[in-house]
């Protein structure tokens, strides 16, 4: 029998699980898991698919919760909202706004679902703001046992810590509730600073807005910046069209990529070649538009989270790498910052983060670039991105994760038997019982 096929978003990752199962109420999980147990299957959660690498994938069963959705309860008062764990943030956003409510922060794509992007250590940029996860104050999980498991800060407090950044593996994520706050505009304002000044004075970069975010092309001495601000003005008119400036980099870096599949050296000739862009012009629109934009064009990316202080010598350090190595992806390295958390898995565990993330075409000439920007960022004490490429394994893992014994424990304990386990999590996290 020829099993069904899974891929991820960026068609890097195939698969073929024994079964794919699409539950729409909790009792359908519950089951999909009773089964896969009897049968001597493992289980994996997937979500929107767009994790870089093998984390969803199983040759057992996989559990595609992306019709599990739905925004419930909307408190307006305590500012909590309770959705399930297959809702896309793009459906949140709308809910949320439709209610005159939005999340504190997000990333730049909102395809993902809640789930997928708490498992993974998901985070927008802004000191003041955690990752995704640091939003929810309570969830449910479908444990290996078939219970159903409610925690927060005061039910089942270890659990609630360890189940906000887990890889899918202590369980499946039916409902979580997250903290929202009044519907809010932002300012955008874009500009260019040589790299040096950003880098010379990154802390107070770091902090000059509520959200700083650079993109930088290492053959240049320059960077993109682009600041967000709170602000009661009203939207400017045709704002909505303005993140589909982001899409047109994004395609025009695309296209680089493709033209440059017979000679990746020739990046930078290839994006330098095209039309210039005209400066940003500054814009005020509601944030959920702002944070996000449309991201048609598929490619792999590589992110790691730094302390925000070692940020300058990890970007001086990458500029030289990428500099000896001469074969540049057309895409920026972009960087953005964020507040510490104390999920035991989450790549900001325990201090104040900056993330720099490549991204380069799909293809295996690229490949060694991403390895050259692994090796800088590691040597800089980074924690990759659980949901982009990475090679690390639990060897060099767990020393930078000072909870990494609270999480495998806690593993250890609800899937003593490894159901939700895969051979990308068994490199990662290491086997259940060690
Ligand atoms: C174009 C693009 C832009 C991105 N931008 C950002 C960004 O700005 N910031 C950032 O941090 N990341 C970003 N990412 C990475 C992405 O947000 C994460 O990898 C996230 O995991 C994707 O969510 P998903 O729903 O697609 O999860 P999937 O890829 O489907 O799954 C990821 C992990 O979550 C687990 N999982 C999924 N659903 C459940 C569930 N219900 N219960 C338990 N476990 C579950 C899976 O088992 C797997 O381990 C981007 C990715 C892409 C493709």
């Amino acid at each position: 029998m020829r099993h069904p096929e899974y891929r991820n978003w960026a068609g890097t990752t195939l698969c073929r699980p024994a079964r794919i199962v699409r539950p729409l109420v909790e009792e359908e999980v519950v089951a999909a898991l009773a089964r896969a147990a009897a049968a001597g299957e493992t289980v994996r959660a997937v979500g929107a698919g767009h994790a870089f690498n093998r984390l969803a994938c199983t040759d057992g069963t996989l559990l595609d919760m992306s019709a599990y959705t739905g925004v419930g309860h909307l408190d307006r008062d305590a500012g909590l909202v309770t959705v399930r764990g297959g809702t896309s943030l793009a459906a949140l956003n709308a809910a949320l706004h439709r209610a005159g409510l939005a999340l504190a922060n997000v990333g730049t794509i909102t395809g993902q679902t809640v789930a997928g992007a708490l498992a993974t250590g998901n985070h927008g940029t802004g000191l003041a703001h955690g990752p995704f996860a640091s939003l929810a104050v309570g969830l449910r999980l479908v444990t290996a046992d078939g219970a159903v498991r409610d925690c927060d800060e005061r039910r089942d407090p270890e659990l609630f810590r360890c189940a906000r950044t887990s890889l899918g593996a202590l369980g499946v994520v039916t409902r979580v509730t997250l903290r929202c706050e009044p519907a809010f505009r932002l300012r955008v304002v874009g500009g260019s600073r040589p790299l040096d000044d950003v880098l010379d004075g990154f802390d107070e970069w770091a902090g000059s807005a509520e959200h700083v975010s650079c993109a930088w092309l290492p053959w240049r001495d320059t960077v993109s910046t682009r600041a967000l601000h709170r602000t009661e003005e009203p939207v400017t008119p045709g704002a909505r069209l303005r993140p589909w400036r982001s899409t047109v980099e994004e395609v025009r870096c695309g296209l680089a990529g493709l033209a440059g599949r017979v000679n990746p050296a020739a990046a930078p000739r290839l994006v330098e070649g095209l039309p210039p862009r005209r400066p940003q012009a500054s814009y005020v629109d509601e944030s959920y538009r702002v944070f996000s934009f449309p991201q048609p064009v598929r490619f792999l990316a590589l992110e790691h989270a730094l302390p925000v202080a070692g940020v300058p010598a990890a970007l001086r350090a990458l500029r030289g790498a990428l500099r000896r190595f001469g074969l540049y992806s057309p895409y920026s390295v972009l960087v953005r910052v964020g507040a510490a958390d104390d999920a035991p898995l989450s790549p900001a565990y325990g201090r104040r983060t900056g993330y720099v993330n490549l991204t380069v075409p799909r293809g295996t000439r690229h490949v060694e670039l991403l390895r050259t920007v692994e090796h800088v960022l590691r040597e800089h004490d980074g924690r990759p991105h659980w949901g982009k490429a990475h090679t690390a394994t639990a060897e060099v893992l767990r020393p930078r994760y000072p909870e990494w014994d609270t999480f495998a424990r806690m593993r250890g304990k609800l899937d003593p038997a490894g159901l939700f386990t895969n051979d990308h999590l068994a490199r990662l996290l290491g086997s259940v019982d060690e």
